[in-house]
């Protein structure tokens, strides 16, 4: 298994640290991962996460971490959004779950995607960490009295590819061990499974309702776009451990991608996902696919007209970012027949190894 720690130059050097988080035993458990770091105290940490002045991408090959805290007022606790609990944005998929929220643990990724809406979205490539998970809970725990949630952990970050320094992941299959109706989803591209399967060992019990969710591409987007993270292969190798250690995992072929070059995009995606339903027949051959997998889920790329016009800005030369998507209702993705087109040549593909109530699309 490679690596699960990045390290394009020399990541986290620099530590920032609020005052308010200093004491906490995950803020020292961080910390104690980077032993050579020369730890800043600092005020608030946006002061921090804003525009530092050199190019963007430049600070994304050399971040630096904050420790942050929750700056919750008073006057906000029955804003969800004041716990970093927000509703689900419409361009998500939320896979018929009507109480769709996700949370931001942290802000930004050791990984680095070209298309990644993040990139767009905030205004610095700092890596922020809130280590902090009571005021989380605590309005999960409210908003869980008044109806069921379905919440994704693992959006603006990939806390899996993490785990090792936050335990986050950990502390949330508890919380959602501990909540019957809470569904958790963790989307990731790494290959750090080695971490989950000591969970295990350890005695800890993961519910069907925390779903693994892996983001997969075809191996030639993975090499010339999804910088940093493990290849498809490997990721395919996690997935399939996943599967084997009786976890509830979901697969994305999202976002889908018009490959730059390529005259025939559908015919990667049609052998990515033919490699990747026949490597689990194979890894768990007394199981169906069906009961393998929670499901499937595709969609086209798409992104917001305010992170793509930033996202331009930031990625001058990629051809991912340039392409001259279409725009419609405020967001970016392919004009409609590429859009569709790519869409259903793949649901029939994914049809032929999974039910249609396993497969969720967005159109
Ligand atoms: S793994 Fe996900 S969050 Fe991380 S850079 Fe890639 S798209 Fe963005």
């Amino acid at each position: 298994m490679p690596s699960t720690l990045w390290s394009p130059v020399k990541p986290f050097s620099i530590i920032y640290l609020e005052d308010g988080v200093r004491d906490l035993p995950r803020t020292g458990e961080i910390l104690s991962h980077f032993p050579s770091a020369e730890i800043l105290p600092i005020r608030h940490y946006k002061d921090l996460f804003a525009p530092s002045g050199q190019p963007w991408l430049a600070e994304k090959h050399h971040p630096a971490l904050i420790l942050a805290g929750d700056h919750q007022l008073p006057s906000d606790a029955d804003d969800p959004a004041s716990a970093r609990i927000y509703h689900g944005a419409p361009v998500c998929q939320n896979f018929g779950n009507f109480h769709f929220y996700y949370t931001s643990l942290m802000m930004n990724c050791i990984y680095d995607c070209e298309y990644c809406y993040l990139q767009g979205m905030y205004p610095s490539a700092n890596v922020v960490v809130f280590p902090d998970l009571t005021p989380v809970f605590s309005r999960l725990e409210s908003l869980l009295q008044e109806h069921p949630v379905y919440l994704c952990i693992s959006y603006d970050t990939d806390l899996l590819a993490f785990e090792g320094v936050t335990g986050f992941i950990r502390d949330f299959i508890h919380f959602t061990a501990k909540h019957e109706n809470l569904t958790v989803e963790c989307r990731t591209k790494s290959a750090n499974i080695g971490i989950i399967r000591q969970y295990l060992a350890d005695g800890i019990q993961i519910p069907d309702r925390f779903i693994f969710a892996w983001t997969l591409s075809p191996s030639v987007i993975s090499a010339r776009f999804e910088h940093l993270s493990p290849d498809t292969d490997t990721r395919i190798q996690a997935l399939l451990e996943a599967i084997r250690l009786g976890l509830s995992v979901r697969i994305c072929f999202d976002p889908l991608l018009e490959i730059p070059g390529e005259a025939d995009s559908a015919a990667h995606y049609r052998d990515l996902i033919r490699t990747t339903f026949e490597a689990i027949r194979e890894a768990v051959p007394d199981r169906e696919l069906s009961d393998c997998l929670r499901d499937v889920s595709l969609g086209a790329f798409r992104v917001t007209k305010g992170h793509l016009k930033n996202m331009r800005q930031r990625r001058p030369d990629s051809l991912v970012v340039q392409y001259p998507y279409h725009l419609e209702n405020g967001a970016y993705s392919y004009p409609e027949d590429i859009k569709n087109g790519l869409t259903r040549t793949l649901l029939s593909e994914i049809a032929r190894y999974l039910p249609d109530d396993k497969i969720f699309a967005w159109h």
